[in-house]
């Protein structure tokens, strides 16, 4: 069994070598983040996540939640870690100081919780909900909304949740039927609500749950939902908890991973109705809730990045510990660990390669979102926010599904002891597997990427990205280095599969959407594969000019030139059959409706 160890060395390349901390730390609001702060507050996180979040992620496998009486107890253990994570300031690290947050930008917070959710993912979604209701109520809540909820949430006295799933109502949220009376100042809501992630436990002392209904008039479909505000127990006029609302937790779902996290079936109203507080506007809720969503929708992109770091770390240890086989070419005939064949090398190499590409596009998407929210033009804060809005889709889709397979790989390199629980390996496949499925499948995401971030704009900022990747290639030309050369030439493949694919995408989309759509998922990956490959070329550049043999930083340059040589030549390929997919498969995909499956 291994132990959690952050991978802060490679964070800190991310974020002060690759990404340039220093114009983060120009924007409006972040003068105060410096590198010396940005370490600070990555070893505390890494130890927090190693000493306290870690040790309990078995427990939160194999006991799991119990639900007795509508009330669940979280796994032994996560009450108190919860209680120190709310008084290290954790909860609301991104949060507006004006709240009680840190302020901090989130390409900090987003590693801290990559760290959090390497530990322990199940206990990682419920602050990570909290602080999504935050950002959805800090934007569109009335001022009195914010004075009685905010401060609580942010301190992680109470949790939010986020609840939009029915049993009818999945990835099509027009389906929504929760229903909501005006009555007074309020309303009463009534439904069920189903997969509500810690809609129901007992480490903090209220929950807030962000509900999607209907009002009585409302129209049809999406233009007919509203978002409301309903706290397990409701607020007296001193602010203090009042009676329980008329909500309750009737079931918890046995599920494939996340053990940790309660998955809640949520009755609201069974007797008069739960009060809520409409959010904004009536009929605008799933616009406002789109804030919470785009923001868990990065955040599980950080889950993807998480578990496979996790799962190469684990890996990593038994391919050291355990011996099998003998080196290839020895003379001497002695048994070596599994480390030193040369398949295992190249599968850890795989996940090492795959995790730093997927860590630099998260933190990049991040970078994008900060200079979104603070830049201070506002004609660069529409043009990061277009970036990011194309990223989002690409870092949930493409690291959440690429974690499902380095988890996979993770269980391989141990062999037959990878399939027995006892290893631990197989609990970060299952834990893996929801990423993809959660917060929109990746056929929703590679749908919204089609369709929202490059048709409807005519694929205006995805040719701008583009061309901006081609940038480097100039600069990779500069460098004599056979592994720069080798990146370039793979790289430049790729660039243009890319291209090509998205050219072929308008052209689809405008003609029939449904052959578009049928290469949506394979063109994500594509999307996510080269940009991966350019930051990783980008990771390159950087290490050789800091290569410097006399440095003890040396084998840590040399570690990423190596890493960025390994995607580029081992994942970039893939970029080509993703095209090919995507121009000459599509066509077959829909021709497969005529025949009867
Ligand atoms: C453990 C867990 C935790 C969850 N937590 C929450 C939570 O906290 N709050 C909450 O509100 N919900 C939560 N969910 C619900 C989750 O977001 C949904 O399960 C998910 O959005 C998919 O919806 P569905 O299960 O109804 O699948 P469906 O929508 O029925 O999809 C089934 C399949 O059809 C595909 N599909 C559906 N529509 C399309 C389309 N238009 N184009 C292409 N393919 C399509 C999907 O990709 C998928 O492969 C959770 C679910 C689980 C399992």
């Amino acid at each position: 069994m291994s132990t959690y160890v952050a991978p802060i060395r490679d964070m800190q390349f991310v974020v002060k070598e690759l990404l340039g901390l220093e114009e983060i730390a120009r924007l409006p609001g972040c003068e105060e983040v410096t590198g010396d702060l940005v370490d600070a507050v990555l070893e505390e996180a890494g130890k927090f996540a190693a000493g306290v979040l870690d040790p309990l992620n078995r427990a939160g496998d194999e006991v799991g939640c119990k639900l007795v009486d509508g009330v669940v107890t979280s796994v032994p253990g996560f009450k108190d870690a919860f209680r120190q994570f709310s008084e290290g300031g954790w909860v609301g690290l991104a949060n507006d100081p004006q709240w009680g947050g840190q302020g901090l930008p989130h390409i900090v917070s987003g590693l801290t919780s990559e760290m959090w959710n390497s530990a322990n993912m199940s206990f990682a979604l419920c602050p990570m909900l909290t602080a999504g209701a935050v950002l959805a109520l800090a934007r569109h809540g009335t001022p009195e909304q914010q004075a009685a909820y905010l401060p609580n949430l942010v301190s992680g006295k109470w949790t939010g949740t986020m609840n939009l799933t029915e049993p009818q109502a999945g990835s099509d949220l027009s389906a929504v039927r929760s229903k909501a009376i005006p009555e007074g100042n309020h309303f009463l809501v009534q439904g069920t609500k189903i997969f509500i992630t810690w809609g129901e436990h007992d480490m903090a002392e209220n929950v807030i749950h962000m509900v999607l209904a209907r009002t009585p008039d409302a129209p049809e479909g999406v233009k007919g939902i509203s978002l409301f505000i309903v706290p397990k127990f409701l607020l007296g006029k001193d602010g203090k908890l009042g009676a329980r609302n008329d909500l309750k937790c009737v079931s918890i779902e046995h599920k494939l991973g996340i053990h940790g996290s309660p998955t809640c079936v949520m009755s609201y109203g069974d007797s008069l109705g739960a009060v809520g507080y409409l959010v904004g506007e009536e009929n605008r809720g799933l616009e406002y809730m789109f804030t919470m969503m785009n923001f868990a929708r990065l955040e599980v992109g950080n889950e993807g990045v998480a578990i496979a770091e996790r799962a190469y770390q684990h890996a990593l240890v038994y391919a050291k510990d355990r011996v099998q086989g003998r080196e290839t070419g020895s003379k001497s005939g002695e048994r070596v660990a599994i480390i030193q064949h040369p398949d295992v090398r190249r599968m850890l190499m795989s996940m090492k390669s795959q995790v730093e590409a997927m860590r630099a596009l998260a933190a990049y998407a991040s970078a994008n979102l900060d200079r979104a929210l603070l830049h201070a033009e506002k004609s660069e804060r529409a043009r990061y926010q277009s970036l990011f809005d194309l990223l989002t889709p690409v870092v949930k889709g493409w690291c959440t599904e690429q974690s499902i397979e380095i988890a996979s790989t993770g269980v391989q390199i141990h062999g037959g002891m990878g399939f027995i629980e006892e290893t631990g390996a197989a609990q970060y496949l299952r834990d893996a597997r929801i990423t993809a499925i959660y917060e929109g499948t990746t056929g929703i995401q590679a749908n919204d990427l089609v369709g929202r971030k490059i048709a409807y704009e005519k694929g205006v900022t995805a040719k701008q990205f583009i061309e901006e990747m081609r940038g480097i290639d100039s600069h990779l030309a500069a460098v004599a280095h056979p592994a720069m050369q080798s990146i370039r030439r793979e790289l430049t493949i790729g660039i243009q599969a890319l291209s090509d694919a998205t050219d072929w995408m308008l052209g689809a989309y405008g003609r029939d959407a449904r052959l578009a759509l049928a290469g949506a998922v394979p063109y994500l990956k594509l999307f996510g594969t080269v940009t991966g490959g350019w930051l990783m070329a980008r990771s390159a550049l950087v290490a050789k000019s800091s290569l410097d043999e006399q440095s003890p930083e040396f084998d840590f340059y040399r570690g990423k030139i190596a890493s960025a040589r390994f995607f580029a030549e081992h994942q970039l390929p893939l970029a080509q059959t993703f095209k090919s997919e995507i121009i000459h498969g599509s066509e077959s995909t829909l021709a497969l409706e005529a025949h009867q499956f």
